[in-house]
């Protein structure tokens, strides 16, 4: 077969072509339990409600004592009230006696305030004699929490589409809640694809290179929100890239690849991937990252992303990331870009889009000129700028807006 590419299509036809697959493949998006232990950083699948009022009893907010408050309102320094303390209530007690007037019940923080009392007067304007001699009035309600005033049976505590963050993990096992309906992550097959590939872990060969994009595409899967799962390396081999698709679309929801992708005699990607399933994309109009392939196998989207490292990883964050995040649900994390001014000129080709990557240092962009190959330039840059494909050159001083490589992992 011909190994051209295809039509290539442009930066905003494949966002569509993207965005429509996933809508078909992925929508509504799967759910799971977890147990509030592991909840950190998910995504709410549906609205939590209280199933009980928070605080469920009146509570005392301060150590004291609850009593009446009119048996106290011309209590001052000078004339303390004089009450008989008949209980002592700790954090976690039942109350077991009303208070009436002329009496009082010593208090903790935190315990159940006894029938009768309206009031707690802290323990420092009081002073324990045969009887309780109060030094301060009090109003009614002073340093009682009322029941539910917290949170009511069944309001919302945290809303669907949040992330958990300690704070509403906090409030939702407050409401005796221990396991939490969350977006499912979505698991993300990555195999990498050539001859020349070897792991990390082995010792270095004659014309071998360490596969790099398995865990430099794993961990910004695991960026957004995504369960990554290395499947490892594949060779230029028709029959073995068919099997390791076919088996990688069974166990994961997306599969995405590297290498392979463009139009030379080694690259098997956009033949196996016909074979198997569809090709809706082979070839995008951007610099870097033009021999890009979208396609579906099995009903699951197969994203072949190009073996440079550079490339690869600048197409996972402006094709990939946006849709990934929205799957698992981390879309309010939002994506941030900073103007800043370009500190030399920089020179673009016509025709294409070009993502440049950049470094920041002292508020203005430094354009790194080195290949898409160069894995340096990655690790030193701090996230990159988009070039329109009108635009040659961009002068100095000019404002560009950076995209940065962040962290948004929860
Ligand atoms: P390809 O897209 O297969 O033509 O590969 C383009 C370049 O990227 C070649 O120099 C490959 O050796 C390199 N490359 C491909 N895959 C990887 C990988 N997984 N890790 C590091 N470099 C890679
Ligand atoms: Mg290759």
């Amino acid at each position: 077969m011909g190994r051209e590419f295809l039509n290539l299509v442009d930066i905003s036809e494949a966002h569509r072509i993207i965005r429509n697959l996933f809508k078909e493949i992925y929508h509504p998006p799967r759910m799971e339990k977890v147990n509030l232990k592991n909840a950190y950083g998910r995504v709410l699948a549906q609205d939590v409600k209280s199933p009980i009022d928070l605080p469920p009893f009146n509570r005392a907010s301060r150590d004291g004592y609850a009593l009446k408050a009119e048996d106290t309102f011309h209590a001052s320094e000078d004339n303390p009230s004089t009450l008989k303390c008949i209980e002592v209530i700790e954090a976690g007690d039942i109350p077991q006696k009303k208070v009436k007037r002329g009496c009082c019940s010593r208090i903790s923080t935190g315990a159940q305030i006894p029938e009768g009392a309206d009031a707690i007067v802290m323990v420092e304007y009081t002073e324990e004699d045969d009887n309780i001699l109060i030094y301060r009035s009090a109003y009614p309600g002073q340093h009682i929490t009322p029941k539910g005033s917290d949170i009511l049976r069944n309001d919302i505590i945290a809303k669907k589409g949040s992330i958990l963050s300690p704070e509403k993990i906090g409030a939702i096992s407050a409401a005796g809640i221990s396991k939490v309906p969350v977006i499912a992550k979505p698991k993300i097959g990555i195999l990498s694809t050539g001859n020349e590939l070897i792991e990390p872990s082995n010792d270095q060969t004659p014309g071998k290179i360490f596969d790099s994009n398995s865990h430099s595409i794993a961990a910004a899967v695991k960026n957004c929100g995504c369960e990554p799962k290395i499947l490892g390396i594949v060779k230029d081999d028709y029959k073995e890239l068919s099997k390791a698709i076919r088996e990688g679309v069974l166990e994961c929801d997306i599969l995405i690849t590297s290498g392979g992708t463009s139009a030379g005699a080694g690259d098997m990607l956009r033949e196996v991937v016909q074979d198997n399933g569809e090709v809706m994309i082979h070839g995008i109009s951007i610099k870097p990252g033009k021999p890009t392939l979208i396609g579906k196998v099995d009903g699951k989207l197969v994203f072949g992303l190009p073996g440079f490292p550079v490339s690869a990883l600048i197409i996972f964050d402006v094709l990939l990331r946006p849709y990934l995040m929205e799957l698992s649900g981390k879309t309010p994390l939002g994506y941030h870009t900073i103007e800043l001014p370009l500190a030399h000129r920089l020179h673009s080709s016509k025709g294409r889009i070009h993502y440049a990557l950049v470094k920041v240092k002292n508020s203005k962009v430094y354009p790194i000129l080195k290949d898409s190959g160069a894995i340096a330039s990655l690790a030193d840059a701090d996230g990159y700028i988009k070039i329109p494909k009108n635009v040659e050159i961009l002068e100095e001083g000019s404002k560009v807006k950076v995209s940065p490589f962040l962290p948004y992992e929860c």
